[in-house]
């Protein structure tokens, strides 16, 4: 499996490129467009597809260049939809920075899975910080945007975010995962899923 983390984009947030023979996914476009097709080209990666964690504009902001430079389909959770479409929802922190994006080209569900170049993604849906909120499994690897970080977890006093929830949403579908599996959050370090449940 081929990784990239490209840190930094908007809010400091992590943008990821996961992919083998010849294809890969970009997950939470939120850093400027040309790095992100400069490391695809740089691994002859072709991107298939454009996963959005949740529709905060520190994970979408380039999503519409991407799509345009690639042709690449975009995915989000089928709860926040309206978030890549309405700069309203998607400002997550006020700021007036809201983007517009077309419509997903897919909607996504709890449980579903894509190939992509020989590599099982599943998506695992988990609300709290954001109602349409999704970790995505790839291998022993978790990219779980800003539902947990390294000793920390999502903030949920945005729009329809929900401290309950979001417990409930790392309790039950991440806690769960094998304690080897490697974190990738949304913002700042990798870690474990064994290292947060023991701080948790
Ligand atoms: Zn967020
Ligand atoms: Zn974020």
């Amino acid at each position: 499996m081929i990784l990239e983390c490209i840190p930094y984009g908007l809010f400091g947030s992590n943008c990821y490129i996961v992919g083998d023979k010849g294809e890969a996914v970009v997950i939470d476009p939120g850093c400027d467009s040309d790095n992100i097709i400069e490391a695809a080209k740089k691994n002859n990666l072709s991107i298939k597809y454009i996963i959005i964690t949740h529709g905060h504009i520190d994970h979408l902001a380039s999503v519409e260049e991407v799509r345009k430079k690639t042709g690449a389909e975009v995915l989000i959770h089928e709860n926040d939809a309206d978030k890549l479409t309405d700069p309203s929802l998607n400002d997550a922190l006020g700021m007036g920075l809201g983007v517009a994006c077309k419509k997903a080209d897919r909607l996504l569900h709890d449980g579903d899975r894509l190939t992509v170049g020989g590599i099982d993604f599943e998506i695992i849906h988990t609300p709290g910080h954001s109602a349409g909120g999704i970790c995505i499994k790839a291998e022993n690897k978790v990219f779980t945007g800003d539902t947990l970080f390294k000793m920390g977890i999502g903030r949920t006093d945005l729009l329809d975010g929900d401290m309950e929830t979001l417990f409930n949403s790392i309790r039950t579908k991440l806690f769960t995962l094998d304690d080897g599996t490697v974190v990738y959050p949304g913002h700042g370090e990798p870690t474990t899923i064994g290292a947060e449940k023991r701080g948790f």
